[in-house]
């Protein structure tokens, strides 16, 4: 028996968390409930002429997974319907799309901009590869709207920023940063990890480009690596498309799979994550021992006003100094029974890190006191656990203090 087709809701009529579960679903002849795996690298024609077709681009079909996979292309679609771009491309990791976002567009002689408080190989990228294959970069206070401004050069084609910031949490104007970029004729490129797409929409603040490392909230469950780039299709096309397609940081079928599963609870993930944080940040603040809290919502943040506007929560990471430094710092961490030390963030399992010995262990001292990540400093990624276990838990960090 022929069936009719069900018409599709456009997914803008959606509101994100229904998108999170229905935005991007590609079902087979077979009608699955579930997205389909397609775990396969190659695709085979009924006819010559249809491979033919397939390689000049005039059919629409698949040609080879390295190109693009079924799965992954619910997982870009999904993506792209959330954020509300035109387009995505899923990548292996985070930092595979950090590094082709950059590179799809640059060359010898360009120039970047970039915040210099940034995830350990973004800043490696911008800072140490760029510049070998003539790129030169500039680093500047991100919250310094002057600092920016004065960077810019003739040469100037790409912004690159992170906000919230790693480890310490500060918040970048996207906004007043994007306006600068565009009359500079940059594009501004915006690694959306610690907000994640709920809580934080760069492209509507004026950015042309957005990156995630899926591997974060996204899966939030500690299993696979991946990586997404959101921008128009006008983007895609003339710089990004092909970069791709002939370098292969293509994200396994397997992986997008696994994603896209973990896009379907990152809406309840987040918002349980975040109401967890915003409590144990009041928490840990009212402890003597603790020398600061840094949590965007908190009055006490430094740009508490401006994440109140650009962003529609404050996230589920916050950072906090002890007393005594590293020794302090570690003290606290090795009490925790609860809490597990990792490098790791957006985990179900709630996770801290010590950023001056792990993450930003290879800076210099300066350096890392410039980007105010002292001694003492812990950073935490809250989880699914209940907050008043986890309270817990820091209180014996605290008693160990
Ligand atoms: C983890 C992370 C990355 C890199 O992502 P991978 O998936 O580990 O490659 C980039 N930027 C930020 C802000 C991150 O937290």
């Amino acid at each position: 028996m022929n069936s009719i087709p069900r018409p599709e809701l456009d997914p803008k009529s959606l509101r994100p968390e229904t998108r999170l579960v229905h935005a991007g679903t590609l079902r087979s002849q077979f009608g699955e409930t579930s997205e389909a795996l397609f775990l396969t690298q190659g695709y085979v024609y009924d006819q010559s002429e249809t491979a033919e077709a397939r390689f000049a681009g005039r059919d629409a079909g698949f040609v080879y997974s390295r190109y693009a996979n079924p799965t992954v292309a619910m997982f870009e679609q999904r993506m792209a319907a959330l954020e509300g771009a035109e387009a995505c491309r899923a990548t292996a990791s985070g930092m595979a799309a950090v590094t082709a976002a950059l590179l799809c567009q640059l060359r010898t002689g360009d120039h970047v901009v970039s915040g210099r408080a940034l995830f350990g190989s973004c800043r490696y990228v911008i800072e140490e590869l760029l510049p070998r294959y003539g790129i030169a970069a500039t680093l500047v206070d991100g919250t310094d709207l002057a600092a920016w401004k004065a960077a810019i050069r003739p040469e100037t084609r790409a912004f690159f920023l992170e906000s919230p910031t790693n480890p310490t949490l500060e918040i970048l104007d996207i906004q007043a940063i994007a306006k600068l970029a565009r009359a500079a004729k940059a594009r501004l490129i915006v690694d959306n990890v610690f907000a994640t797409p709920l809580l934080q929409s760069p492209l509507e603040l004026g950015a042309e480009i957005v990156v995630y490392s899926a591997t974060k909230h996204i899966d939030g469950q500690g299993r696979c690596l991946g990586g997404a780039i959101l921008a128009s299709e006008a983007f895609i096309a003339e710089h990004l498309h092909t970069f791709l397609r002939q370098t292969g940081p293509c994200l396994s079928p397997f992986n997008a799979w696994v994603l896209l599963k973990g896009l379907e609870t990152l809406g309840l993930r987040v918002e349980r994550m975040q109401a967890s944080a915003a409590s144990l940040a009041d928490f840990l603040a009212a402890h003597k021992r603790i020398k600061k809290v840094l949590y965007p919502g908190r009055s006490d943040h430094p740009q508490a006003a401006l994440a109140k506007k650009q962003m529609k929560g404050s996230g589920t990471l916050l950072a906090f100094e002890v007393a005594d430094g590293k020794a302090g710092a570690f003290r606290f961490a090795d009490a925790l029974r609860l809490i597990r030390i990792s490098n790791n963030l957006g985990d179900a399992k709630s996770l801290i890190t010590h950023p001056a010995t792990t993450t930003h262990q290879r800076f210099a001292p300066e350096v890392r006191a410039e980007m105010g990540i002292s001694d003492g400093l812990l950073r935490l990624s809250v989880g699914l656990e209940h907050a008043d276990d986890l309270a817990e838990d820091l209180a014996r960090g605290l008693k160990a203090l």
